[in-house]
């Protein structure tokens, strides 16, 4: 926002109705007045939105290989399976590839995952 813009939210606040929240003032020119713990929480979601690769912890060896994977912001276990000689041999019960963590909303990448 450049001070031009400042200006015409002033004068829109003296002059015209607006909508108020608990967080937010709606302006009728589309700007929105935000408080700023309500912004970063915003901000934060948005970022949730964007899929991040899960952390992955494997043990094992080429032949028999279990691999866990968990949620890269607040460690959630996600999804965890056993490979055998290369191939998906075992998926844990209720264990599951979500597109959101379901603890913190994260979205997860499982694009190069098995
Ligand atoms: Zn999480």
């Amino acid at each position: 926002m450049n001070t031009k813009d400042a200006h015409k939210v002033i004068e829109n606040l003296q002059t015209r109705p607006y909508i108020c929240s608990e967080n937010t003032i709606e302006l009728d020119n589309g700007y929105v007045i935000a408080k700023k713990e309500y912004f970063q929480e915003l901000q934060e979601a948005r970022e949730r939105q964007i899929p991040k690769k899960p952390n992955k912890r494997q043990v094992g060896t080429n032949i028999l290989m279990s691999k866990i994977y968990y949620c890269p912001i607040c460690d959630k276990k996600l999804y965890d399976c056993a490979i055998k000689k290369g191939k998906l041999d075992y998926v844990s019960p209720g264990s599951k590839k979500s597109k959101f963590c379901e603890d913190c909303g994260q979205a997860i990448d499982w694009s190069e995952t098995v």
